[in-house]
């Protein structure tokens, strides 16, 4: 779904529900990935880039929100079929887990034991090529970086230690990734079960108001378009 000219969703799929990484385009920097989808899932992280008419060759760098399996999922792949020629920024809190040398945060051996064997399989393979990579750049709360029209970063641990959203100037849009989503048209907290500090991820929610943002782009649940400060602040309180 293109949002602006140089922003657009890659709209994908997890166990049938819609998930969103972003793609940013701009003449001079080329393309930017932020987040990469599910592990199994590269032919669809593939066709999803190429319906918004970028090249795959034209992506530089991957940026990630955090360290979830569904976030950094086809990373490996990514830096793979650009032959490692891309640069992978992420925030300090999480660069441990998604350079390999951490497990994940929320995938117990008890998570692992419990699932089916081709999924285990595809993780351990997912987690033995995580140790290849490294992280070239370390996001920083505040930063402005010149991609898709200016996009300020925006540290709101919580949900991960490293948990990233981004304030996108030119669109005046919140990419949340999953410090929000986005049930029934409404705005709601991020998914309890899954993070594992509700009490910081709620007040990390107060560094996204005030910033005059029209729209929220939540990685599950998609876009909301009414008064993002109204909504974040009742979610928030
Ligand atoms: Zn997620």
């Amino acid at each position: 779904m293109k949002i602006t000219a140089n922003m657009y969703t890659l709209d994908m799929n997890l166990n049938g529900f819609p998930i969103y990484p972003v793609l940013l385009w701009s003449e001079q920097d080329g393309a930017t990935l932020i987040d990469t989808g599910m592990v199994g899932s590269f032919a669809e992280l593939q066709e999803a880039v190429a319906a918004t008419g970028t090249c795959w060759t034209q992506i530089r760098r991957v940026i990630l929100t955090h360290q979830d399996i569904d976030h950094i999922g086809n990373l490996p792949e990514v830096v793979a079929s650009l032959n490692g020629k891309v640069e992978i920024w992420a925030h300090e809190g999480d660069s441990p887990v998604i350079e390999g040398k951490q497990p994940l945060l929320k995938m117990s051996q008890e998570r692992l034991q419990q699932m089916p064997e081709a999924s285990r399989a595809a993780f351990l393979k997912l987690f033995e090529e995580l140790k290849q990579l490294q992280v070239s750049r370390l996001l920083k709360d505040g930063e402005l970086l010149p991609l898709g029209g200016g996009l300020e970063v925006i540290h709101t641990p919580g949900h991960t230690p490293g948990h990233l959203s981004f304030y996108a100037h030119e669109a005046k849009l919140i990419i949340a990734a999953d410090a929000l989503r986005v049930e029934g048209g409404q705005l709601v907290g991020p998914n309890e079960p899954f993070t594992p500090d509700m009490p910081l991820s709620l007040k990390s929610l107060n560094k996204l108001v005030g910033r005059g943002a029209e729209q929220v782009l939540c990685y599950h649940g998609g876009l909301y378009q009414g008064d993002p400060d109204t909504a974040i602040n009742k979610i928030s309180k």
